[in-house]
């Protein structure tokens, strides 16, 4: 593999997201030789540390994660990492860090490239990224910026935040990360629509009746409680992972599997997403709360939660296109805390045909995606020894030692930051788009806040989320296939 010349700059270095996936990541890059004698890493964050107590911390987060390691070349690894304690707010900080930054780019020969990380508070993004413009921290070679999400909280802020980026980088250069893109049944989404004629000739509004995509989480917000009554499962879930799927799963082949062709598929799709009314979203959509039970807190008794907030834990509601294969089929979703187990999945359910044995189930084809990787499509036979029909799993599924080799979702887009692929990120078109339709939502909704008479169901812990979901499908003969 390729060596690329690097400094990299994580914001948020003594974070979580750091430690438990940026720092393991990139030793399993430098392992592969991605990124070996010509890379550093500054971490920076308020915390007065060391360079030798971050390398301490970047060891620490490699042996939490792998079962066995060469032992020198973590200690080779972790010495091309340095510490700078930097407040994102306070201007002299930058001019600090940039010194250490050419001073680095000098000592391992990086060739003036740079690579910036926003791994911290989301607030912080836009100060951030006004600094590196105006203490101009941009090296000599490519600049490359990873934006984590959320990328704003409505179209307004997103706005603001993508114009103080793009003072100083490119489009081209700004890395939108959502990790449901680096998932391998994500990544399988294309591969299995475009090469299976028996999926690919199906995959229409003649064929499919609905499309059926569940994030649940079976956590509540545990310590996160401030930061999500903000935010709701609509901004957390929908705005990203759950628009990256409906777009994989409507969008046209494109022409080729380049970044370019794959973006120009996914945009002229959007523009035939449909935004919903305020009536649409009064019918089509339910928010929700989670109850207490005896060892749970209720979502309104959560520590920093507003005992009368109005945020939602759980939100089901249906989306669909105007043009694109499967342009008028309803695409039913749905996410929230506390359901009873975590599964991310996505069921394509198909239309029945009339058939001389009279019942039969209809093929469902079923990606699973977390915690189980697999594909299966529900298919009808003879029962054995009796009349009937019996129905059967045909599963595409992946040995034990195939998913050992896995790589996680951040070290799969990490390594496409590094050699400059876009594919797997979301393009400001796409991510503008999204929240337009999130707004419609959150705007339909403020005003039932308003008026004072908001309809938020109530759910039980542990189950399914409100029996109201139950409610928004389009005909009486459907309903959600996970149960
Ligand atoms: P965190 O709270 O653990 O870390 C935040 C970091 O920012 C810390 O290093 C902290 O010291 C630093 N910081 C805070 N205020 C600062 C200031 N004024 N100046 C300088 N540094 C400051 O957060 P996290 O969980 O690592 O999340 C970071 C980002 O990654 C968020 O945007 C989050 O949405 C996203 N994300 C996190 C995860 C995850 O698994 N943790 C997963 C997906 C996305």
């Amino acid at each position: 593999m390729k060596n690329i010349p690097v400094i990299m700059i994580i914001f948020g270095g003594s974070g979580d997201l750091a430690h438990r996936k940026l720092y393991p990541s990139l030793f399993n890059l430098y392992e592969q030789g991605l990124i070996h004698d010509n890379f550093a890493v500054i971490g920076t964050a308020r915390r007065p540390w060391s360079h030798e107590y971050l390398r301490e911390q970047v060891s620490d987060a490699i042996h939490e994660t792998h079962d066995q390691v060469d032992e020198n070349e973590v200690k080779a690894f972790a010495s091309h990492f340095y510490y700078q304690s930097h407040d994102v707010t306070n201007v002299e900080h930058y001019v600090t860090l940039k010194k250490l930054a050419q001073e680095l780019d000098d000592r391992y020969s990086a060739q003036g490239n740079c690579l910036f990380y926003m791994a911290m508070a989301p607030r912080f993004f836009g100060t951030i990224a006004t600094h590196i413009n105006d203490q101009h921290l941009t090296g000599s070679g490519f600049n490359r910026i990873v934006v984590e999400k959320p990328f704003g909280h409505d179209l307004v802020s997103a706005e603001q935040l993508n114009k103080e980026i793009t003072a100083s980088f490119d489009e081209n250069d700004i890395f939108r990360i959502d990790h449901y893109l680096g998932k391998e049944m994500i990544q399988n989404i294309m591969p299995m629509r475009f090469t299976n004629p028996l999926i690919k000739n199906i995959w229409s509004g003649e064929y499919i009746k609905n499309i059926q995509i569940t994030l649940a989480e079976r956590l509540g917000v545990e310590a996160r409680g401030g930061y999500y009554d903000t935010s709701g499962a609509l901004r957390d879930m929908v705005q990203n992972h759950i628009f990256q799927i409906i777009t994989l799963l409507a969008v046209p082949e494109p022409k080729d599997l380049s970044s370019d062709s794959v973006h120009q598929a996914k945009q002229e799709l959007l523009k035939s997403l449909i935004i919903p009314t305020p009536e649409e979203v009064k019918k089509n959509f339910v928010r929700g709360q989670y109850l207490g039970s005896d060892t749970t807190f209720a979502y309104k008794k959560e520590p920093n939660v507003d005992p009368d907030s109005t945020t939602e834990t759980y939100v089901a509601g249906k989306t669909k296109f105007t043009s694109g294969p499967i342009a008028g089929v309803p695409i039913y979703f749905r996410t929230g805390k506390e359901f009873k187990e975590k599964k991310t999945r996505i069921d394509i359910v198909l239309k029945h045909i009339n058939n001389p044995y009279g019942q039969a189930h209809s093929n469902n084809i079923t990606i699973e995606v977390d915690p189980e990787s697999k594909i299966y499509i529900t298919i009808n036979g003879k029962k054995i020894d009796e009349p009937g029909i019996r129905r059967e799993d045909l599963t595409y599924a992946f040995s034990k030692e195939e998913m050992a080799k896995v790589p996680d979702g951040y070290e799969r887009l990490l390594h496409d930051v590094f050699v400059n692929d876009s594919t797997n990120f979301t393009h400001w078109s796409e991510l503008k788009r999204y929240w337009e339709f999130i707004d419609a939502v959150e705007d339909a909704w403020q005003k039932e806040n308003e008026a004072g008479n908001p309809e938020i169901a109530q759910y039980l812990p542990y189950r399914m989320g409100p029996k109201e979901a139950d409610n928004i499908f389009e005909s009486p003969t459907e309903h959600w296939i996970y149960e």
